[in-house]
């Protein structure tokens, strides 16, 4: 490069902003690699790349693996208010990672925020009765999980921004157990999986498709305990659930 070459060479440069040049051979790399993991980028240094880094995914081996990766993802979350209003834990989701079956409730109650698990206090207590009594089928052998993982205060409705913010945990969950039939347990789960303001009155009775599996919406175990006559209704939903598992069971793999 001759003279002139350089100086409209810096012409150019002073016209992209760049004030100054340096002879120190560091700066011979390029900006980004100078920087080391824990250190403030230096203002100085011209930002040469404007693409954004790639995000490391990890590759689950299984199920199990991708459910845990989800667990990790939310951490000790602080992405909404409920962390701040009382809530002990988070509750996750528990059951067969490769359930053919999957109910989703609303939000951990009390007994729930305490141990840690979904559906453990006396509405729980009817859910496993629903499975095992009803169904004749194991607890383990599900996945059972809620629209919300954090108590709200006094086991109020989940707020529209808790739901936001969460769902798509409970997503991630369902596109990775890929259950064959979903039941959504009262109007909570089933308004939010159905993205509908419909009462569960009108819902319940009705197959509905949710991303490759059929939803069943059907009253929340806490009803039926105040409500013991809608457990008629619940039954035939759950003698639905059997045909529809036993007309999917020669297609698939599962539980
Ligand atoms: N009610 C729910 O909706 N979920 C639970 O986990 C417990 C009670």
């Amino acid at each position: 490069m001759d003279r002139d070459q350089i100086n409209e060479h810096l012409r150019f440069a002073a016209e992209l902003g760049v004030d100054g040049v340096s002879r120190d051979p560091a700066w011979r790399s390029r900006a980004e690699d100078r920087m080391t993991i824990g250190s403030e980028p230096d203002p100085n240094l011209i930002a040469t790349r404007s693409e954004p880094a790639p995000i490391p995914v990890s590759i689950a081996k299984n199920a199990a693996e991708a459910l845990a990766a989800v667990r990790a993802d939310i951490g000790d979350c602080t992405r909404c208010k409920l962390h701040r209003l009382g809530r002990t834990q988070i509750v996750f989701g528990v059951g067969n990672p490769n359930a053919d079956l999957m109910f989703v409730g609303e939000a951990p109650g009390g007994d729930e925020d305490i141990k840690g698990i979904p559906f453990v206090g006396r509405a729980g207590q009817l859910l496993t009765d629903i499975i095992e009594k009803g169904l004749k089928m194991s607890r383990s052998d599900v996945y059972i999980a809620n629209v919300i993982k954090c108590r709200p205060p006094q086991n109020r409705n989940p707020e529209p921004d808790e739901v936001d913010t969460c769902e798509p945990f409970l997503f991630r969950q369902i596109e990775i157990i890929k259950p064959k039939v979903i039941v959504a347990l009262g109007k909570f789960g089933a308004q939010t999986l159905l993205r509908t303001l419909d009462p569960i009155s009108r819902l319940r009775g009705r197959v509905f498709e949710f991303r490759g599996a059929k939803l069943i919406p059907t009253f929340h175990p806490a009803y039926l305990l105040r409500n013991p006559a809608s457990k008629r209704e619940v039954w035939e939903d759950m003698k639905l659930v059997k045909r529809l598992l036993q007309a999917d069971s020669g297609s698939g793999s599962g539980s």
